[in-house]
């Protein structure tokens, strides 16, 4: 099943008088529960790509199908809906809520478009606070962590609601290997039980070597592709 479809999707930014065409004619399509990832340097378009794919944006020109959806076609109440129930983010910068604490900064998705139960709240929460080494740390707040703590929240956040499709933009860059390395192995646990789909956007050699789908993205442009299958690569 394909859950992601970009057919020559454009993207333009307006600043004053400047016009700073980010994406052009990108096309791709993502089949549920793979791993892609998207390389390429710094300013290349690759927060650009995960934006218009999270719904956070719309596209300037072309087409993006999500989860079978049309985004262009998906009104902001629409969009945000879409959003809460099927995709998790990792933001690039964290986007930690600095009023919350470790863990309700977990359970606030939960809390906003889930209708879950107390009970069952806090045992999702707990876990993926387990899993990413951080339950110790749950009554702390966002300014009394370092960087790479900030970036497991963000991950065990991003996690929490069991996202049909989750979003990364560059999810390892602040971690330690050992660190890197127990995230990718829940992430792949996640992909194994619960058929998530992942779309990175990294430099990591680490991530892109779990990929099944690696994207070159230079100067807006997709100018590479490379499969691996899921079962052989090493
Ligand atoms: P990457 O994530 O690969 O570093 P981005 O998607 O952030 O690249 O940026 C792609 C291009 O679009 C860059 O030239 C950047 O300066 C520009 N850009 C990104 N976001 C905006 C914005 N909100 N307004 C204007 N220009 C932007
Ligand atoms: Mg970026």
């Amino acid at each position: 099943m394909t859950i992601v479809k970009a057919e020559n999707v454009g993207k333009f930014y307006e600043t004053g008088t400047v016009t700073v065409q980010a994406l052009k004619d990108v096309s791709f399509s993502i089949e549920a529960g793979t791993i892609t990832s998207f390389i390429g340097p710094s300013g290349s378009g690759k927060t650009t790509l995960l934006n218009l794919i999270g719904c956070l944006d719309k596209p300037s020109s072309g087409r993006l199908d999500v989860g079978g959806s049309n985004v262009l076609a998906l009104d902001r109440t629409n969009s945000a809906k879409f959003r809460g129930g099927n995709i998790g983010f990792i933001f690039q910068d964290f986007n930690l809520v600095p009023i919350l604490t470790v863990y309700e900064n977990v359970e606030y998705p939960l809390v906003m478009v889930r209708d879950t139960p107390a009970a069952e709240r806090r045992k999702l929460v707990l876990n993926l606070l387990e899993a990413v080494e951080m339950a110790d740390q749950s009554e702390k707040y966002p300014d009394q962590i370092s960087g790479g703590q900030k970036q497991r929240v963000a991950i065990a956040r991003a996690l929490v609601t069991s996202p049909k499709l989750v979003l990364a933009d560059e999810p390892t860059a602040n971690l330690d290997h050992k660190t890197a390395y127990m995230i990718l192995s829940l992430m792949k646990k996640m992909r194994d039980e619960l058929s998530t789909t992942f779309i990175f956007s990294t430099h990591d050699p680490k991530i892109v070597g779990e990929a099944e789908c690696i994207y070159t993205i230079e100067d807006g442009i997709l100018t590479g592709q490379q499969e691996k299958g899921a079962a052989n690569h090493a």
